[in-house]
C-alpha cells in the first residue's frame, strides 16, 4: 500500500493534519476541516489558513513531521497515510463507512492476511482501504462500482496507493450481472441500496469448501428485513443483526495512592479495623453501664483487665489512647492532598506512598450516543453435505403465530 520508507518522496500520499495532533471529540467530529490527503508534487504549492508550502519543502522530511509556513505563521504536520487516516480525509464521492462499523464487520467476517474478498458497491473506497491492509498481498479484494465515474476514481486511488495488485476493481451492476466469480472468495460485504438482489450471486461466488460470511450494510430495518428472507431462502444460517452506536467516553488518569497489588491487603486490614472499634463501642457500653450502677466493680484478675484494655485499645485507668499497629495501617493509608500534589505535607515527607505515584485511567462513558449509521446484517454459509437436499424457501415456511 503506501509508502513505508521513513521519509516523504516525490509522488507519496501524505495526510496533512492541519490541527493539534491531540485533537478533543469536537475537533474529531468535523476533522475533514483539518485534515486533508496531498500528492507530493515538485512544482506544487499547499495554500491554507494555516500557511503556505511548497510540496518540494516536504521531499526528504520523516513522515510524522512538523513544519512551519514559509512566513513563519502557522504549521502543518505530515502523516503517513493509514485507512483510518484515509477514512477521516478522502475526498467524498457517496456516504461511506466509518470505523466503528469497518472494525466490527473485519472482524465479524474473519477478514485477515490472505483472506479473499468480494465488496460492492466500492463507493468513495472507504472500507476497500480498511480491507486491503488486512488482507495484505497475499489476499485479494474484488471490488464493484455500477457508477462509471466512481469506479475510475476508485481505480486511480488504488493504483496510487499500490493496491492495485491484489485489489480488482470491476465496474458492473451486480445485483443483474453478479460477480462473474465461482466458490472463489472467504466473504462477501453489501453496501448497496438493494442488497437482497445480490445475496444468490454471493453464495455463487462464496467457496463451497469451507465456512464463509456475508454481511449486508442498510440504513432501514425495510432493507434489513428483505435481506434476512433472502439470505433464508438462500440458505444461510446464523443471521443475526447489529447495530454499532458510538458512546464516547471521558478518560482521565488519576494517582493511585498505593500500589495496586497492596490494595487488597489494606482492605483486609480495614476490615480488622473496623472489628476492633465494633469491639471499642461494646467495653465503653459495658464501661457506662456500670458506672451508672455505681458499682465499682473490683477485678479479680488483672491479666483479663488488661487484655481488654488491650482491645478497647484505650489506657482505661489514664484515659490516654493507645496506639496499634492498625492505627499506622489506617495513618499510612489516609490520602494526604500533600502528596497528591507530589510535595511533601508539613508533618514530613510522605514517604507511605510516594514516590513514585502509580497513575490508573479511569472512565466515564458520557450518556448521550451520537446517531444510527446502519444495520449491520451477519449470516454464515456452510459447505453442503453430500447427497443434501437443497434448503427450504422461506415461503414454504410455515408463519408463526
Ligand atoms: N462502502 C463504501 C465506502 O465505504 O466508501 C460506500 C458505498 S456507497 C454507500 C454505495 C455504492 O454502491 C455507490 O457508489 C453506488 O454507486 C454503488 N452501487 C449501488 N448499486 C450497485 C449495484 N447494483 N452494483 C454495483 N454498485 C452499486
Amino acid at each position: 500500500m503506501w509508502s513505508t520508507a521513513r521519509e516523504i518522496a516525490a509522488g507519496d500520499t501524505v495526510i496533512v493534519w492541519l490541527a493539534s495532533p491531540f485533537p478533543t471529540s469536537s475537533i474529531l467530529h468535523q476533522t475533514r476541516d483539518f485534515i486533508q490527503p496531498l500528492v507530493v508534487t515538485p512544482g506544487k504549492d499547499f495554500n491554507s489558513k494555516y500557511g503556505n508550502y511548497r510540496h518540494s519543502d516536504f521531499i526528504g522530511m520523516p513522515f510524522g513531521s512538523k513544519v512551519g509556513s514559509r512566513s513563519g505563521k502557522g504549521f502543518i504536520h505530515l502523516l503517513r497515510p493509514t485507512p483510518e487516516l484515509w477514512t477521516m480525509a478522502l475526498p467524498h464521492r457517496t456516504q461511506i463507512l466509518y470505523i466503528a462499523d469497518i472494525s466490527f464487520i473485519i472482524s465479524y467476517l474473519d477478514i485477515r492476511r490472505g483472506s479473499r474478498v468480494i465488496e460492492a458497491g466500492t463507493g468513495s473506497g472507504s472500507f476497500s482501504h480498511s480491507v486491503a491492509r488486512s488482507i495484505g498481498p497475499t489476499g485479494h479484494l474484488w471490488s464493484y462500482e455500477f457508477h462509471e465515474a466512481r469506479a475510475q476514481k476508485a481505480r486511480d486511488e488504488f493504483t496510487q496507493h499500490k493496491m492495485s495488485d491484489f485489489v480488482t476493481l470491476t465496474h458492473q451492476n451486480v445485483c443483474k450481472d453478479g460477480f462473474n466469480l465461482t466458490d472463489a472468495a472467504d466473504s462477501v460485504f453489501l453496501d448497496l441500496p438493494a442488497p437482497w438482489d445480490a445475496v444468490e450471486h454471493a453464495k455463487q461466488a462464496l467457496r463451497k469448501d469451507r465456512t464463509t460470511r456475508i454481511s449486508c450494510f442498510s440504513p432501514c430495518m425495510e432493507q434489513v428485513l428483505r435481506t434476512v428472507s433472502a439470505l433464508n431462502d438462500a440458505g444461510f444460517i446464523d443471521i443475526t443483526m447489529y447495530e454499532t452506536l458510538i458512546r464516547p467516553h471521558d478518560v482521565a488518569q488519576v494517582p493511585v495512592l498505593q500500589p495496586i497489588s497492596d490494595m487488597e491487603e489494606k482492605l483486609k486490614k480495614s476490615e480488622e479495623i473496623r472489628e476492633i472499634k465494633r469491639l471499642r463501642q461494646i467495653a465503653a457500653k459495658q464501661k457506662t453501664d456500670e458506672s451508672a450502677h455505681g458499682e465499682k466493680r473490683k477485678r479479680d484478675d488483672g491479666d483479663d483487665e488488661q487484655e481488654a484494655e488491650a482491645v478497647d485499645g484505650e489506657d482505661v485507668g489514664s484515659g490516654k489512647k493507645l496506639k496499634t499497629e492498625d492505627d499506622d495501617e489506617m495513618a499510612d493509608s489516609t490520602p494526604s492532598r500533600d502528596v497528591v500534589n507530589g510535595s511533601s505535607s508539613s508533618r514530613g515527607p510522605a514517604v507511605a506512598f510516594a514516590p513514585p505515584l502509580q497513575k490508573i485511567s479511569v472512565s466515564k462513558a458520557i450518556v448521550e450516543v451520537r446517531g444510527h449509521t446502519s444495520y449491520l446484517t451477519f449470516a454464515t454459509l456452510l459447505p453442503p453435505m453430500p447427497g443434501a437436499s437443497p434448503p427450504a424457501s422461506s415461503e414454504d415456511v410455515a408463519p408463526l403465530d
